[in-house]
């Protein structure tokens, strides 16, 4: 296992829940998957007899009372491995006790060597099974909010349209939502996590959705921001600088380009906006198995994309009233609004540069 070798250790064992389902198939709540040479096993408890048979095809299925890391250990150091790498980050101290306790004493100090995010780096560069899985994650996305607005009116709670689109998304064939379904209207939009609640939708202002759907074991994300009623000349303007630095973060994706270098194409339009201070979060990250994993998209961070890595790109900006003064730059000055924007949409990186997989939802500014 090369990942294993990585760490100076002949084998691998793995417990956090995407990455076992990325070994084995394997998607119950409790396992384990442990690696020494060509060999791998997945161990389980009782719960997950038939399951586990089923879903981790060509693995020796290991059903036991002990936890599943507990086994994994016991059956590598029974094998006669002395050096094994496990994720650090995964790992509670008194999931690291157990293992360390039903290890031999001379084996004790020096069995486990502490990694970090060995599988969670492989899934980052999805293969073609999974890109076309999150295709489809990703059409499903659209295709709900081509559905919810005709929900997105004046008077309708956060709540209701929510609702809306967590229904469809179930019935056209999610397993559930990859994440809190964010719906943040009138001035809750400059709330860049503004959960749905039961605020009414105004007549006049912005609202912001963030959503997505779990399809096939991978999560979907996209967001877009539409505006109720007429918009003031002010938000249209910051909109469009949202929209333009979207826009440049997308043009920037390509295999071979630093993850800062795609933050900063976001952000050096927003500058130039003066908006920069109101861009308050990172410009995007990963997606797969995991609603978040790497890369991180954000300033200075110096990993290189590569082609078949599926991230988001979502520059926003929040205009709260901290921010009002400065930023009636853009705008006709007059204006004193509290609202936010923002824009994400899903890329996948090739080497010609990013595909938008989310491009059938449109990102023109919308007037309901
Ligand atoms: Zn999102
Ligand atoms: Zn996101």
């Amino acid at each position: 296992m090369a990942a294993g070798a990585a760490a100076g250790a002949e084998a691998l064992i793995v417990t956090h829940g995407p990455d076992v389902r990325y070994l084995s198939g394997f998607t119950g709540s409790s396992g384990a998957v442990a690696m020494v040479g060509g060999r791998a096993a997945l161990f389980t408890d009782g719960r997950y007899t038939t399951q586990a048979r089923a879903e981790a095809e060509g693995l020796r299925v290991v059903i036991d009372k002990k936890s599943p890391a507990v086994q994994a250990v016991e059956w590598l150091a029974g094998a006669g491995v002395t050096k094994c790498a496990f994720d650090a980050g995964q790992t509670t101290v008194t999931g690291m006790e157990a293992m360390k306790k039903a290890l031999p004493s001379s084996l004790r100090r020096s069995f486990l060597v502490a990694t970090d995010g060995l599988v969670a780096r492989i899934r980052q560069v999805k293969d073609e099974d999974e890109i076309a899985q999150m295709r489809k994650a990703a059409a499903l996305g659209c295709r709900l909010f081509a559905d919810v607005l005709e929900f997105v009116v004046a008077g309708t709670t956060e709540a209701e349209v929510a609702a809306q689109l967590e229904f469809k998304a179930r019935m056209y064939g999610a397993e559930a939502m990859s994440f809190e379904t964010i719906v943040a209207s009138g001035e809750r939009s400059a709330l860049p996590h503004g959960r749905a609640t039961g605020a009414k939708l105004p007549r006049r202002g912005f609202v912001t959705m963030d959503f997505g759907v779990l399809l096939g074991g991978y999560c979907s994300d996209m967001t877009r921001t539409v505006h109720l009623g007429k918009g003031s000349d002010f938000e249209w303007d910051v909109y469009h600088s949202v929209l333009e630095a979207q826009q440049a973060a997308v043009a920037a994706v390509r295999s071979g380009v630093s993850c800062g270098e795609v933050d900063e194409a976001a952000r050096a339009v927003l500058r130039k906006a003066g908006l920069e201070k109101e861009f308050s979060h990172s410009t995007g990250h990963g997606v797969g198995l995991e609603i978040h994993e790497g890369p991180r998209i954000a300033a200075k961070q110096e990993q290189v994309l590569e082609s078949g890595m599926v991230i988001t790109i979502e520059p926003g900006a929040y205009l709260s009233n901290v921010s009002r003064s400065r930023a009636g730059k853009p705008g006709n000055g007059k204006s004193a609004a509290v609202f936010g924007v923002r824009i994400e949409d899903m890329v996948l990186v090739t080497e010609g540069g990013g595909e938008v997989l989310t491009a059938a939802s449109p990102k023109a500014w919308m007037e309901l």
